[in-house]
């Protein structure tokens, strides 16, 4: 299927939606996911119009798992986590909902079930002293 250029992801990337944003680069876009399935939830996507994994360029590829890692590392500083799951859905019948190739890193906390699946909206102005603390731990995990 042809990529959607009105997709969401694709307006954020305008500038025509907003979003609280965590990291960008040349090549990618990291920023909170406002439906999160636990708190510190985030979302890398590829500034390539690409919809699935299986239609980005490898260099494409390699530079959304550069930032997942650079994100996944300060989350776990900034939350205090032990542990994160880094999910990619590939095509609407792996679950999919937006046509744009995205990364999710969810933190894990011992004991807490991750809410369901893009159903919950979190308010911006709650989202960004989370998003914030990420921003502030991407200072020091740079370095690492
Ligand atoms: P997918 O199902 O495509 O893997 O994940 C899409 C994710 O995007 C979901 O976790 C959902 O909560 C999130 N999402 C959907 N619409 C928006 C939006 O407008 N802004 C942000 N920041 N996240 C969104």
């Amino acid at each position: 299927m042809a990529y959607d250029p009105n997709n969401i992801f694709a307006k954020i990337l305008r500038g025509e939606l907003p979003c609280v944003k965590l990291a960008e680069n040349a090549h990618t876009l990291a920023f909170m996911d406002v439906m999160p399935q636990a708190t510190g939830h985030a979302l890398i996507m590829c500034r390539e119009p690409a919809e699935t994994l299986l239609d980005v360029s490898p260099e494409g590829a390699a530079e959304c798992i550069r930032m997942t890692q650079r994100i996944a590392k300060a989350i776990k500083l900034a939350l205090d986590v032990p542990g994160l799951r880094v999910m990619q859905f590939t095509g609407s019948a792996a679950g999919q909902t937006v046509p744009h190739l995205h990364f999710h890193v969810i933190p894990i906390r011992p004991g807490e079930s991750l809410r369901k699946h893009s159903a919950q909206m979190t308010p911006a102005a709650e989202l960004e002293p989370i998003a914030a603390r990420i921003r502030a731990a991407l200072a020091q995990t740079d370095k690492t």
